[in-house]
């Protein structure tokens, strides 16, 4: 595996796969490495020729208040783990290499940036699609590999692909989960032991949700209801929201027919930690 920190030695490597023909693989991270970003990786290589993964965190999508300074990271660590999981090449830029001056271009997918997530972190998915739109032109891969763990992200990019053409087929992949249901995230470190065994509400939430649904239960008041109801008796919880959304369009869902595709999700804060889990399942 070559690790490489800046763009102009990521494009000479790439520029040889580009002459023979063979197709590139791109998953974008924040580093701090788990199963569910190896994942990707996996699914990367059953796709593709070369695997490229990029290690960034990115400030832009990060808010004033939010953990931008204090997120995990231990690029060792990651590159050992990346090189295990096959990955080819490991782009590991510095912030000065990303953003040599101070960023005046935004790309912003309206619509579909400011519900969820972009409500309680304003200006997050602006942050994101300007650096994936950076990650695509610098890497220009064939294929992308993000987690539906980050749902309304994998909304945010597919829209964002669409409505500018940019020529890389997004592939969405499963959540990976530890073995009580919690979805593996970076930001798991940071829970205490309580914190860590009162978050499994959030899955169990989930469950409740599913069945609710498979049960015929058609009002996603009444599901969101019950959801909120479990998480609260977790005594650290603090709930940022909990909703039923239309997917990918990210409409608020009222009464549930069959064929519709729906997004459960959460965003919960144990402590300072801030989790997000989310479901997408079509009504039979
Ligand atoms: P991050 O490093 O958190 O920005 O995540 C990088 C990529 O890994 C994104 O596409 C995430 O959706 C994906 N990812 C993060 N956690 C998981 C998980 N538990 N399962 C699958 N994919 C994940």
């Amino acid at each position: 595996m070559k690790v490489v920190t800046e763009i102009s030695a990521l494009r000479a490597c790439l520029e040889e796969t580009r002459r023979a023909q063979q197709t590139i693989g791109f998953v974008p991270t924040m580093g701090y490495l788990h199963e569910g970003h190896l994942s990707l990786v996996k699914k990367a290589k059953e796709m593709t020729d070369l695997v490229v993964m990029s290690i960034f965190v990115n400030p832009l999508q990060f808010g004033p208040n939010e953990d931008y300074s204090r997120y995990p990271r231990d690029l060792e660590r990651d590159r050992r783990l990346a090189e295990e999981a096959g990955v080819d090449l490991l782009f590991a830029p510095s912030v000065e290499e990303m953003y040599p001056v101070p960023v005046r271009t935004t790309v912003s997918v309206s619509g579909l940036s400011e519900v969820l997530c972009g409500k309680s972190r304003p200006g997050h998915f602006d942050g994101v699609a300007t650096v994936v739109t950076k990650l695509f032109n610098i890497v220009q891969p064939h294929y992308a590999f993000f987690g539906q763990k980050d749902a309304q992200q994998v909304a945010v990019i597919e829209q964002m692909v669409a409505d500018l053409s940019i020529p890389v087929t997004i592939v969405p992949c499963p959540t990976m989960r530890e073995a009580d249901g919690l979805a593996m995230s970076s930001r798991n470190v940071y829970l205490n032991p309580e914190e860590r065994k009162q978050a499994t509400v959030l899955y169990e939430s989930l469950q409740k949700a599913l069945q609710l649904l498979k049960s015929g239960e058609r009002s996603a008041g009444m599901i969101r209801d019950t959801m909120v109801k479990m998480i609260q008796e977790k005594s650290l919880a603090r709930i940022d929201y909990v909703e039923i959304m239309t997917y990918p369009q990210l409409q608020p869902a009222v009464i549930l027919k069959k064929g519709d595709r729906i997004c459960l999700a959460l965003a919960v804060r144990f402590g300072h930690t801030r989790l997000i889990d989310n479901l997408i399942v079509t009504v039979e």
